[in-house]
């Protein structure tokens, strides 16, 4: 961690709670995000861990405020630069958008406008939002997408999104998200169409922006391989909670919470040989109607009754009643 880290949060969620109307379930609510809390340094790449539906795309979508019905945001406080995004009006919120914030989306499909040559999507919001010219915002694209690695020719601006290949496209809406220079960027799984080359360019790009200009980046993903590459702490999440928080290398040698090493299990590791694996069994189960206690406990080998009954704080890191390396496991 750097000393621009420990200065100033750049982002600090603080029990946070989204959930979506559920009116086929016993209990009527879905608890997607369960009171999940964590901070960005400026200058820092956090990575937030999760399989499918343990609450990360959420998460991202409550910091920009974009959580629609019948989805809400019912708890929690959501501070950036120093200023509460919980309750902040629309027209302020479309500002700190894009601007301040931005968004990279799994699906670059979500971010480009399939009518809109690149350049037309590209240009508008440096324009918009940086008051550069129209000749200044283009060199300001070409040059990004030079640096994603799309070759010196200006003609990719005059494409449209189905001329290019998947991983171009991905790569163009991860342009789009960064041309304003936005103080924090919201990577969801960024990597997921691109070749290996290509994920070394991504991370390589973002990595020098934390470092160089500041920007801190939250790297929503599932891939602990990529993650290692750029991210130094990181934030594991199952069920809509967060579970275990800690510097990257050290969750990876040494995870304490079974799921995290459950994860960390479905890459094999020369570092912890001899540990039984825990390949997780199942699912995390419906958010309608998440498991007493620990909601971990259905798939836990490790569980006893007191983890199906009482559910584990969060404490020096870890949420667990048994952390492993505590418990000699
Ligand atoms: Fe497993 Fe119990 Fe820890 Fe939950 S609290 S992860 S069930 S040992």
């Amino acid at each position: 961690m750097n000393a621009r880290e420990l200065r100033t949060p750049l982002l600090a969620v603080r029990d946070l709670a989204v959930h979506f109307d559920a009116p086929h379930s016993a209990s009527g609510v879905a608890r997607a995000v369960d009171g999940v809390g964590f901070e960005v340094g400026e200058g820092e790449v956090l990575a937030l861990f999760g399989e499918s539906g343990s609450g990360k795309s959420v998460t991202a979508r409550a910091i920009l405020g974009l959580v629609e019905r019948p989805g809400r945001l019912v708890a929690g406080s959501i501070r950036f630069a120093g200023r509460e995004l919980v309750g902040l009006a629309e027209s302020d919120y479309r500002r700190v958008r894009g601007r301040e914030i931005a968004l990279v989306f799994q699906d670059p499909a979500a971010a480009l406008n399939p009518v809109l040559t690149l350049g037309e999507q590209l240009c508008e919001a440096p324009r918009a939002h940086l008051g550069l010219t129209a000749a200044a915002a283009r060199e300001r694209a070409t040059a990004l997408l030079g640096e994603l690695g799309f070759d010196g020719d200006s003609g990719w601006l005059a494409r449209f999104p189905h001329q290019l290949s998947g991983g171009q496209r991905q790569r163009a809406a991860l342009a789009q998200a960064l041309l304003c220079e936005p103080k924090l960027v919201l990577a969801d799984e960024p990597t997921t169409a691109l070749d290996p080359t290509l994920v070394a360019t991504v991370v390589e790009l973002l990595r020098r922006r934390a470092s160089e200009r500041g920007t801190g980046v939250l790297w929503i993903t599932h891939d602990l391989r990529v993650a290692r590459s750029i991210a130094s702490r990181a934030v594991v999440l199952y069920a809509g909670r967060v579970v275990e928080t800690g510097p990257l290398a050290e969750l990876s040698r040494s995870p304490r919470h079974p799921y995290t090493r459950a994860l960390f299990d479905a890459r094999p590791s020369a570092t912890r040989r001899g540990s039984p694996l825990l390949a997780p069994q199942g699912s995390a189960g419906d958010p309608s109607a998440w498991p007493s206690g620990c909601r971990f406990h259905p798939r836990c080998p490790f569980a006893d009754a007191a983890c199906a009954a009482i559910e584990p704080a969060l404490a020096r890191g870890v949420a667990c009643h048994h952390p492993l390396a505590e418990a000699g496991r």
